[in-house]
């Protein structure tokens, strides 16, 4: 099934020049979720994973279904001061200031295989604040899975060190 079909594109949003990938269609759709989801574990079929990770928010909606579908775990990655326990911190750069993501202190031990699945890549700053913080608690990032990529963005140039999959790509 083509998932690209039942992605919508929104010109001008958030702001003007922006074509913003709407995925809320494809998740609507049953068909298109479940193949979504199906195609994502095929891409990693191969990995031993122990866990998954998803950053917030709409890495969420795809990282968990896809845990349930390969029997691991689900870990959150969260902007500043939302989760409760005792968490760490990775602060980035944005075009304009700083931007941080948080994880659980304990939600990964040392030595465990960890998947990282968001919606989507553009420059790929959110994707290696979730590998820094995974790799800060010991976990071993085998893979980075999305539903889209932006390729004009070249986030995959700095996520080099990793195996990226995506599902969806855009100029
Ligand atoms: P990056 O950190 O790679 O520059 O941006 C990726 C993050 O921005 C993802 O977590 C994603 O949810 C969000 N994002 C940026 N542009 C879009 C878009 O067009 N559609 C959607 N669904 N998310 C976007």
């Amino acid at each position: 099934m083509d998932l690209k079909n039942k992605i919508r594109v929104i010109e001008g949003f958030p702001t003007d020049g922006i074509s913003f990938k709407d995925i809320t269609t494809l998740l609507q759709d049953a068909e298109g979720l479940k193949q979504c989801i199906n195609q994502m574990a095929d891409k990693f079929k191969d990995l031993h994973v122990d866990i998954i990770v998803g950053p917030e928010s709409r890495g969420f909606i795809f990282a968990t279904p896809l845990a349930y579908l390969l029997g691991t775990g689900f870990v959150p990655v969260r902007k500043p001061g939302k989760l409760p326990a005792e968490s760490i911190k990775y602060e980035y750069e944005l075009e304009y200031g700083k931007d941080s993501l948080e994880i659980h202190k304990d939600s990964i031990k040392p030595g465990q295989k960890v998947l990282i699945i968001d919606d989507l890549l553009a420059t790929g700053g959110t994707m290696v604040a979730a590998a820094k913080l995974v790799e800060q608690l010991g976990g071993e990032v085998v893979g980075l899975g999305f539903l889209i990529e932006l390729m004009d963005l070249r986030g995959r140039e700095k996520l080099s060190k990793y195996r990226v999959e995506s599902l969806v790509k855009y100029n």
